[in-house]
């Protein structure tokens, strides 16, 4: 048994009280990894941001809004885990400034002073000693397929992750996934199109698998 952190869903970063900025994501595959974690018998604690389905039962939720929010609770987790899997849509930017309460509409156009968010997974992965740390990309098709895994494969690298979830775009919100694993040893790993929870006890198979085979070297 390992304990994973799984981050999952979107944020939201808040002009004001009810205006927010955020990502398209159901939470759906960050849901999918958390139940096949604990279906495989591991402690998890999945850190989750606004999203309209139920976690599953059996794992430790942290509700968060913000990406300074994920972030913290994110670091908390990852403290006493051994693998970490981010799989949330974090937004990449915060308003500089909270509004309080819901300000009146100014006439015309309206600039927002936007400041970039922590790139969570990267954090923990610098952190990481001999834990294990799984990203995912969200990539087009539109240039085929080797040229979104060599993108995957560029945010491997960038954030110095083990494994990197290469999600076909067409994915998208739906209870079925196709991705491809790439591992840093240079593996590729096609998965067939499938239901997510199948993909996702793979994907979770693979972390533990890396976890235990670092820990035998
Ligand atoms: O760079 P990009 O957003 O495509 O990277 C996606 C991966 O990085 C996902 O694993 C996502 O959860 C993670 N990420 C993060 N914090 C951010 C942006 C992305 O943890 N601010």
């Amino acid at each position: 048994m390992v304990t994973i952190m799984i981050t999952a869903g979107p944020t939201r970063e808040h002009l004001d009280d009810v205006r927010y900025l955020s990502n398209g994501s159901s939470g759906r595959m960050g849901c999918a990894l958390a139940a096949a974690a604990a279906a495989a018998g591991h402690r998890v604690t999945l850190v989750l941001g606004p999203v309209e389905v139920t976690p599953p039962s059996g794992v430790a939720v942290v509700p968060v809004v913000s990406a300074l929010e994920m972030q913290a609770a994110a670091v908390a987790a990852f403290a006493s885990a051994d693998i970490a899997i981010a799989a949330a849509a974090v937004a990449d930017w915060r308003p500089a400034a909270r509004q309080p309460g819901k300000p009146a509409r100014p006439a015309g156009n309206v600039r927002l002073d936007l400041v970039p968010n922590p790139d969570i997974v990267a954090g923990l992965a610098a952190t990481r000693g001999e834990r294990v740390v799984v990203g995912f990309a969200l990539e087009s098709l539109a240039a085929g397929l080797g040229a979104a895994i060599a993108r995957g494969r560029a945010k491997l690298v960038q954030k110095q992750l083990d494994l990197v979830v290469v999600n076909l775009h067409d994915a998208i919100g739906g209870e079925q996934s196709e991705v491809v694993l790439c591992f840093a040893d240079g593996r590729d790993e096609r998965l067939p199109r499938q239901d997510k929870l199948v993909t996702a006890a793979r994907i979770v198979a693979a972390a533990v698998q890396l976890w235990t085979g670092r820990r035998a070297s």
